[in-house]
């Protein structure tokens, strides 16, 4: 699949011919000199065609600046989506416009090829709204939509996720404060795969100083500026005329600050140090949002490629358990082959990595995601519960020993697992305090023996098991078994099975979770609601979607096989970051 992804802006067409599975850049460019005067966005758009060739484009990828409240995901563009953008021109008078006019070039010369809008606001929409909201007047924000959108959203998702690939965790276990700095740059709190806070606001010009934009300042000033200079030449210094270019007073691009401050300019290690210093300062205040952080990204033009730039901002930050390693900030370097690079010591508490941001390969998937109908992975709905009473998992040789040499199992009922079966055979537990009978063997037959029993059933037999995932029962409790052709002690293989729920990867998909994730799953709608935590997600082609609780967790929760609709939520909430949650596992063995 080819996804042409377009980034229009008022007088360039940026473009990308993007394979969404590989990733490989089959063409690429920057056509200059549109807009008033210069050629419109279809010639732009009719000579980057041109140059294809030959190569089909199967779907075209809009980067879409502001999508205001209305857009979560990236949208298949129609007219309803178009008036939509456009009704959120005012929010971005300089970006929608354009963006706009690449779409109505496609829709011209590529009639009938899917056109999807990725929008940078998108990833930020769920933001608390403790996060979003602006100190002013309640009644007139709401009037006029002043409210904290957020930028940069798409190269935050793609570079979250690779964060976490690298860190071989769950995106929804890690609390990460990515920083985005190129021209634009901007901070973001990714809370367990949300993003919780982000420094630009309502527009790009709030937050960390960046190339020629102010960033955060006293509105005062503001007022004062415009007071003084009138409002057009007061947004045109905020927004041109200042952050390292204003500081600095010679050039908006680092390298050259960075050349100018060795060579002992004063007014440019000023800007390198405000620059630095404002972004620290967002990362501790992030962590401090977000309660803790497993990791800190690094990404942009100037992220990606400035190690002097990174020591300085992640410099102090040893109380969060930021540790960097100098000589790999040094020898750092990220790109399509390697786009990430871990630069923290092997020892640090936080992990620091280096991605190389590819907000066109994150247009292109999530393209290509719309394209096919992905978005449209069935919605997550009621969990099924199974309870399992008691039951013996034999092997070969338990089988010949209690129910006599070349013994089968007599299939009785099939269990909801396909090619699982309760067997019509039974055995007796035999525990140093008590007796269990007719407890009902389960089929086929397996490699290891496994006796699955209840806290309850423990205090009859007068054994203690411990609580584990089905398969795991190394140094598990012991217990005998008697059969009709004769008794077999086991030395272990007791257990009190761990909950779990049996998913297919379709089911995961829908879900948002991994197989080994937990999740808690909440009971209501009965006498007895209750969430149960530590819910292990078991996903294989081969499960249907069923959850598995034992006869004491379903009393506890005054359930039956079969209770219909009782399962109502399922959410990933880690309680504590990563490291404790991996600690906590690696504890219970
Ligand atoms: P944009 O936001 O326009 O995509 P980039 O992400 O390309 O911008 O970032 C541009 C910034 O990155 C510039 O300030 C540039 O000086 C800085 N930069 C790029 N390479 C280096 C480098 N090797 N050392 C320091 N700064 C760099």
């Amino acid at each position: 699949m080819h996804v042409l992804v377009l980034n229009a802006g008022s007088s360039s067409l940026k473009f990308q011919l993007v394979d969404p599975e590989t990733g490989a850049r089959a063409a690429h460019g920057n056509v200059q000199g549109l807009g008033v005067g210069g050629r419109s966005h279809e010639e732009a758009l009719r000579e980057v065609l041109a140059t294809l060739g030959d190569v089909r484009v199967d779907a075209v990828g809009h980067r879409v600046v502001h999508g205001g409240e209305r857009f979560h995901d990236a949208t298949l563009v129609d007219d309803e989506v178009i008036a939509a953008i456009e009704a959120q021109i005012s929010l971005a008078p300089l970006h929608n416009p354009a963006n706009l006019m690449g779409i109505r070039a496609t829709r011209a010369l590529l009639p009938g090829v899917p056109q999807v809008a990725v929008f940078d606001t998108a990833f930020h929409v769920r933001m608390p709204r403790r996060a979003k909201t602006y100190a002013l007047d309640a009644e007139l924000a709401a009037e006029h939509g002043l409210r904290r959108f957020g930028f940069h959203g798409t190269s935050f998702r793609y570079v979250a996720q690779l964060a976490a690939d690298h860190l071989r965790a769950p995106l929804e276990l890690l609390r990460i404060v990515a920083l985005h700095l190129g021209n634009g740059a901007s901070a973001c709190a990714i809370e367990y795969g949300h993003s919780v806070e982000t420094s630009m606001g309502m527009t790009p010009l709030e937050g960390l100083v960046m190339g020629s934009r102010a960033g955060d300042l006293d509105p005062g000033i503001v007022l004062r500026l415009a007071r003084e200079l009138g409002v057009d030449e007061a947004e045109a210094l905020l927004n041109q005329r200042s952050g390292l270019a204003g500081l600095s007073g010679v050039s908006n691009d680092l390298r050259e600050l960075q050349r100018l401050a060795a060579e002992g300019d004063d007014r440019a290690r000023l800007a390198i140090n405000v620059f630095a210093h404002r972004a620290r300062k967002y990362v501790g205040a992030y962590a401090a949002v977000m309660g803790g952080v497993d990791a800190i990204v690094l990404t942009g033009g100037i992220g990606e490629n400035s190690a002097s730039m990174r020591r300085r901002i992640l410099q102090r930050l040893e109380l969060f358990g930021v540790r960097i390693d100098e000589d790999l900030n040094q020898d750092a370097k990220v790109g399509v082959e390697q786009p990430v690079f871990e630069i923290s010591e092997d020892r640090a508490r936080v992990r620091t990595l280096v991605v190389a941001t590819n907000e066109e390969l994150q247009i292109a998937r999530d393209t290509a995601a719309v394209v096919r109908g992905a978005e449209e992975v069935r919605q997550p709905g009621p969990i099924p519960i199974a309870v399992s009473a008691r039951h013996v998992h034999l092997n070969r040789a338990a089988m010949d020993v209690l129910f006599g040499p070349e013994a089968e199992l007599t299939p009785m009922r099939p269990l909801s697992q396909p090619g699982q079966f309760a067997a019509e055979e039974r055995v007796t537990l035999v525990g140093p305090r008590g007796r269990i009978e007719r407890v009902r063997v389960l089929g086929p037959l397996r490699p290891r023996c496994q006796v699955e029993v209840s806290r309850t059933d423990e205090f009859l037999l007068g054994v203690d098991a411990p609580v584990r995932h089905s398969g795991h029962v190394q140094g598990s409790a012991p217990i005998t078994l008697e059969g009709p052709a004769g008794t077999l002690h086991l030395d272990e293989g007791l257990i009190c099975a761990w909950r779990h729920i049996h998913m297919h990867p379709t089911d995961a998909e829908a879900f948002g979770v991994k197989d080994g994730d937990e999740v808690e799953v909440a009971i209501t709608g009965g006498v007895r609601d209750l969430v149960f935590g530590d819910v292990s997600v078991r996903v294989s082609e081969k499960f249907v979607l069923e959850m598995h609780i034992d006869t004491d967790e379903a009393n506890a929760a005054e359930l039956d096989t079969g209770a219909a609709g009782a399962m109502l939520e399922v959410y990933s909430t880690p309680k504590g970051g990563a490291v404790g949650r991996l600690e906590k596992k690696r504890w219970r063995g």
